[in-house]
């Protein structure tokens, strides 16, 4: 099933039990406008290299349109697609004032010079800036992508339109940056967990967690986990991975990794390939670096008693039936990862009433909408007897839909 399939699935569970029209589904459903640019920018040896570039604006009933920018060899017309869609609800569960949107490049950045990836961003906003800023699409950072991407595009859209720092989210703090924004998805994923084990009855304290992906995402969750008094007992990255049974002293591997890049020679614990992660015996499973990781072959096995989506779609709609029935909690990645695009509308405010906030509100206001969002979530999950995962997106597709018909057609 295509990350699409796997979108629609989920909207489609929701939709059928608010009893939508197919006539609002199909409206819902349907990207406002989907763009595929050819992004060709000069090579250090000075070749001519040529990539394709992507940019889905899925919905703008709840306002402009917002999502992050994925330099990424496996990014498609599809998985923009899904997650572009994924970003209209996200917004609308946490009840920020935008719609869904997302994009990306098709590029291994791993092969790209500095120079080089700021010529092919540069490019890429080229063939973008009519279509995004400040009112209409705000892009910002994901997978590859980081805040001195960002800081290209600012520059780069305000060559066509004049200073406008709110054209983009996720920008360096020296440059019109928020505090806390490049914290905000890990540490929401924390605030969310810990929400979660309250609920549960689980104590923080001695609680052990599986982490998948250990960068942006994946480094702040565990940063927060740890200092909150989780145990960390496994941790993967692209290239390999890290277990230690009696907890790994994240601290000291975040150094580690800042100074090397990787997970490789840490000294401490045993290596730990993704499958095996993935399977784990550990209280709560964070995946936080690719989609479709959980599918029908691992979901029996997962032994996680909570997976909290970091990723975005992680989780494949067999692997979702699965862990239903064996009574596995998911908190969905609408609601795990939005501390993101939060504090992305908190950089937005700021840009454009030329005020700074101090990390302390803005971590205050980012906990406020997240814990308010999930309680609203879990009382929707109470009342009608439906996974997380169906509840945000009951709550999203409703606010979604009755903007839309508030608003006509
Ligand atoms: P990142 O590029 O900073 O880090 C990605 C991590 O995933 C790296 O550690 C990388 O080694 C690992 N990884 C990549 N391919 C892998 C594979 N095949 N197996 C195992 N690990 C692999 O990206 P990020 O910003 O941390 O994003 C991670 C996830 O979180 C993505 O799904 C992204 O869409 C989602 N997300 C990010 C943000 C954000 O603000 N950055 C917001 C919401 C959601």
């Amino acid at each position: 099933m295509s990350s699409y399939e796997t979108a629609c699935r989920y909207f489609d569970d929701a939709a059928r039990l608010m009893g939508l029209s197919a006539n609002m589904r199909r409206l819902l459903l349907t990207p406002k406008r989907e763009i595929k640019a050819q992004v060709t920018f000069e090579r250090d040896n000075g070749s001519i290299e040529t990539s394709i570039g992507f940019r889905v604006q899925h919905n703008s009933a709840r306002g402009p349109m917002k999502g992050g920018l994925r330099f990424h060899h496996d990014v498609d017309e599809d998985e923009v697609l899904a997650l572009a869609t994924l970003m209209t609800w996200k917004t609308a569960v946490v009840n920020i004032p935008y719609g869904g949107a997302k994009g990306g490049i098709a590029v291994n950045v791993h092969d790209l010079s500095v120079g080089e990836l700021e010529r092919m961003t540069r490019r890429f906003v080229d063939e973008l800036h009519d279509v995004i800023g400040p009112d209409k699409d705000i892009p910002a950072p994901d997978m590859g992508t980081d805040a001195q991407v960002m800081a290209w595009i600012m520059n780069q859209y305000q060559k066509y339109h004049g200073f406008n720092p709110a054209c983009v989210t996720g920008k360096p703090v020296e440059l019109h940056g928020a505090e806390g924004r490049e914290e905000a998805t890990g540490r929401g994923t924390g605030t969310l967990t810990l929400a979660l084990l309250e609920r549960m009855r689980c104590p923080v304290a001695g609680t052990t967690i599986a982490l998948q992906g250990f960068g942006n995402v994946g480094t702040f969750a565990a940063q927060y986990l740890y200092e909150k008094g989780a145990k960390i007992l496994g941790v993967t990255d692209a290239q390999g991975g890290l277990w230690n049974p009696e907890g790994i002293d994240i601290p000291r591997l975040l150094e580690h990794h800042a100074e090397h890049g990787h997970l490789d020679g840490f000294g401490e614990g045993e290596p730990i390939d993704n499958d095996s992660l993935l399977v784990s015996e550990v209280d709560v499973l964070i995946p936080a670096a690719i989609g479709g990781v959980l599918t029908a072959e691992n979901a029996p096995h997962v032994r996680a008693k909570y997976i909290v989506e970091a990723a975005n779609g992680p989780t494949t709609p067999e692997a979702d039936e699965i862990f239903e029935k064996r009574d596995i909690i998911v908190l969905p990645d609408i609601l795990a990862n939005a501390g993101g695009v939060t504090v992305s509308y908190f950089e937005w405010v700021q840009n454009r009433q030329h005020f700074r906030w101090e990390l302390s509100r803005v971590r205050n206001e980012l906990d406020k909408i997240l814990l308010d969002s999930f309680g609203k979530v879990c009382k929707i999950a109470e009342d009608k007897k439906v996974p997380l995962r169906v509840a945000s997106y009951l709550l999203g597709i409703g606010r979604v839909g009755r903007a839309t018909v508030l608003g006509g057609i």
